[in-house]
């Protein structure tokens, strides 16, 4: 009897810690990751959607009563706990495709949603050069089109100058590539650059170190909402929208990761707490006792805190 009472108890307590971790979560802001918005047939991509999906996803957005708030507000909302409306969601493109003027512009304009551009500023009016040999050629958004955008609600961002693995890089040249392309957009356009998405999500302590003293939040390529009060504002994270969210089973799954977002973010925070935990356990264990170190946790790569 007395051990049903502490079953009991246990899946009472689980259960209380479920819903508060879902009303907790369930207010963040899921913020889209968007990069290439085309119809090239010719060309596979992983990260392209079409604009028949794109267009699909905004109406979905507008029909279920979403609210879409510019990168600025849940900027300030994940900083400050400024409250959000209900159903937050804002809009990123990465790299800044010259397709992101010809087709998901239009499409923004006629649903009136803000959104955010981070541009790779050394290929402006020029070609995806760092992709070279793993997807097709794409055409770069040029100055003109840029400010044009900018004018009509779109804001534009750093994504460093050359598009390379910051962690890869010496010091000296990480610094170079953020605050290079901050500068350049600066230069040219009239909104303050102060957000950071890093080139393929990659980041290790001394990126991080060099995004804080530059910007005010930077973004990375983890999925789930963020969420205010448990949200790194350098390593905000993200809903990567790509081609696998195409046709009839694609839109069922953006739907489903929209309102499930909350509990990616809460899976994945807890992947990372029990890596850490393992990975602490595992050091003092070494520490202490073993004469020599073991080199991988045990959950492997979470040995690096999502660097
Ligand atoms: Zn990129």
């Amino acid at each position: 009897m007395r051990k049903m009472n502490i079953y009991l108890f246990l899946a009472l307590g689980f259960v209380i810690i479920f819903f508060i971790g879902l009303l907790w979560y369930s207010q963040g802001v899921v913020i889209l990751h968007y990069h290439a918005v085309n119809n090239d047939q010719a060309s596979e991509e992983l990260i392209r959607v079409t604009p028949e999906d794109f267009d699909w996803q905004m109406n979905h957005l507008k029909k279920w009563g979403y609210h879409v708030v510019s990168l600025q507000q849940a900027v300030k909302y994940l900083k400050d706990g400024k409250p959000l409306p209900r159903k937050a969601v804002a809009i990123t493109f990465d790299d800044g495709y010259e397709d992101n003027f010809g087709e998901a512009f239009p499409l923004l304009r006629k649903y009136a949603y803000p959104a955010t551009i981070f541009m790779v500023t050394g290929q402006v009016g020029g070609q995806n050069s760092w992709d070279k040999g793993r997807v097709p050629r794409k055409k770069m958004l040029n100055w003109d089109q840029i400010k044009w955008m900018e004018t009509n609600g779109i804001s534009f961002q750093a994504h460093t100058v050359h598009h390379l693995n910051l962690t890869k890089i010496p010091v000296k040249q990480v610094q170079y590539e953020i605050s290079a392309s901050q500068d350049a957009l600066e230069r040219h356009l009239t909104n303050h650059v102060n957000f950071l998405a890093y080139p393929y999500g990659s980041i290790n302590p001394d990126v991080v170190q060099i995004a804080k003293k530059e910007f005010e939040a930077a973004f990375s390529s983890s999925p789930g909402a963020a969420v205010y009060g448990n949200t790194d504002l350098f390593k905000i994270r993200r809903m990567s929208v790509k081609e696998m969210h195409s046709g009839a089973w694609g839109h069922w799954l953006f739907v489903m990761e929209l309102r499930l977002s909350w509990l990616i973010a809460l899976i994945e925070d807890f992947k990372i707490s029990l890596g850490n935990i393992s990975y602490s356990i595992q050091s003092n264990f070494n520490n202490c006792l073993m004469p020599f170190s073991l080199d991988q946790t045990l959950f492997g790569r979470v040995q690096d805190k999502r660097w």
